[in-house]
């Protein structure tokens, strides 16, 4: 029995291993007659045993229970069916899922099976990508699927769900109008020449062009926010060897994963791991203890220790209160790299030891940054620097987690390129420059907004982003 239709596509839909359940998925016109070929249904009623008369209709959405069989009516696997007739399905074209057991031989035997009729394996992301080019959902909401699949925290996945139900789209097409509006405007008066202006209309027009850059503004902060809840708060512990990092760090992570000692300078690696902070995955990484001077190895360690901080989101500065502040504490401290704008709190380490430095002192010592007291030892002040993490990261904007906007690379630059049309649009506007030469900025600002929403991108593109897909999905 063959069936030539290279537009039917299936793949096994769960993670391949060992599991209760594995989904194999056919999508496209002519799936329903490959499952009604290959099924036949259990139990004691007048079809058990039977395959599926070549006329008749499966309910639709329905489970039937049975055994999937080979072309020789040797049964392969106990298996429920069921048949979603289009468009009323995830690719919007007539879909069967068998559900068998998971384990690697019994899926791929089936999967053979329904190859060996001609239809063709799905490739990565095609079943998503179909319900794009079919018009169930647009792209923002086909990579919003991939970031449901990887979330990392409880925000990550909330902020993505959103993305799936299309709420970023629907932000982006409101923006999107008011665009268009300007830029009808614009156009409608573009006969008349500057001088002829009204400086109260172009001062309305340059209060739109400004909103309309705050708002995109707005959407680049959330998509911050959204990073950092899908690929962590990049953390760095830095300061002088001994001040207590390693210690800090495991505390953090509550085992005893990076070598604690009282020897100056032998955390050499850079760790990373990651840590659940009331709600905001913590990537952190521990560093070689940064010092002016030190052996050649030292020296390499200090490199990566750079390095990861001019990566980080968030600098954790700790000194040694019980050892007092030195001029080595003071140049370390000048010299962190912070030109990204990363966060940075100060900590005084071991409060359980009788202290060289008083608070007041200490918070003299570095203006301008929140400085939290500890004992990595005992755990005191933890709840406080744990607090101070939270404010630093989602630095009181409003909405905190919950406005955080989860997005593919792709989109992340597009926003950008986006927010940089709208700013120099704005600053145009600001330099008194004709409305028509701003028009050009928030033209390419609404081209860019398209391209977010998957229009007017071209074939390969689109090859490309569903290929990072898993497959099944
Ligand atoms: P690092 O070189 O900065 O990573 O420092 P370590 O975490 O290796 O700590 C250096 C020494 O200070 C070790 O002997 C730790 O046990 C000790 N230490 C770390 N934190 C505290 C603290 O809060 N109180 C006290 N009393 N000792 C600490």
């Amino acid at each position: 029995m063959v069936f030539v239709n290279s537009d039917i596509i299936a793949a096994i839909a769960t993670p391949p291993g060992q599991g209760g359940i594995g989904i194999i998925r056919i999508s496209g016109a002519g799936s329903f007659a490959v499952g009604q070929r290959i099924f036949v249904r259990a139990g004691k009623g007048k079809n058990a045993g039977k395959i599926f008369a070549e006329n008749y209709h499966p309910k639709a959405r329905h489970l039937y229970y049975g055994f999937i069989i080979d072309s020789e009516g040797r049964e392969l696997d106990e298996a429920l069916i069921s048949f979603m007739p289009a468009p009323y399905t995830y690719t919007c074209e007539d879909v069967v899922e068998i559900n068998a057991h998971g384990g690697v031989v019994p899926l791929g035997n089936i999967l053979k099976l329904i190859t060996g009729m001609g239809v063709r394996l799905a490739e990565p992301g095609e079943f998503t990508k179909r319900a794009y080019l079919n018009g169930r959902i647009d792209l923002l909401q086909a990579e919003s699927v991939m970031a449901v699949v990887n979330a990392r925290s409880a925000g990550g996945l909330y902020s993505s769900i959103q993305g799936l139900k299309g709420s970023f789209s629907r932000e982006l097409a409101l923006l999107g109008e008011e665009l268009l509006d300007l830029l009808a405007e614009i156009a409608a008066d573009a006969d008349f020449p500057l001088d002829d202006l009204q400086p109260a209309d172009y001062c309305l027009l340059q209060e739109r062009v400004e909103r309309l850059r705050e708002r995109g503004a707005l959407l680049r902060r959330r998509g911050v926010r959204g990073r950092i809840l899908q690929e962590g708060l990049k953390t760095v512990i830095a300061g002088r060897p001994n001040v207590g990092k390693s210690s800090l760090y495991n505390l953090l992570l509550n085992e005893d994963r990076a070598i604690v000692t009282a020897v100056p300078g032998t955390t050499r690696d850079i760790l990373t791991d990651f840590i659940n902070l009331k709600g905001i995955p913590l990537r952190l990484m521990d560093t070689a203890g940064l010092r002016r001077h030190g052996d050649a190895v030292e020296q390499i360690g200090m490199e990566y220790s750079r390095r990861a901080i001019d990566s980080g989101d968030l600098i954790l500065y700790m000194v040694d209160l019980a050892a007092g502040i030195d001029r080595e504490d003071i140049w370390i401290y000048e010299n962190l790299p912070r030109e990204k704008g990363q966060a940075l709190l100060v900590i005084g380490n071991k409060i359980d030891r009788p202290r060289l430095v008083t608070k007041e002192a200490l918070a003299s010592f570095f203006p301008g940054d929140e400085v939290v007291e500890i004992s990595a030892m005992t755990g005191e002040g933890m709840e406080d620097l744990e607090e101070a993490i939270v404010r630093q990261t989602f630095s009181g904007e409003a909405g905190g987690a919950e406005g955080a906007l989860v997005l593919a690379v792709r989109q992340a630059l597009l926003l950008d390129a986006l927010v940089s049309c709208l700013d120099d649009g704005a600053a145009a506007m600001a330099n008194d420059y004709p409305p028509d030469v701003v028009a050009i900025d928030l033209q390419q600002a609404y081209t860019k907004l398209q391209n977010l929403l998957g229009k007017e991108l071209p074939g390969d593109l689109l090859d490309h982003i569903f290929r990072n897909f898993c497959i099944g999905k």
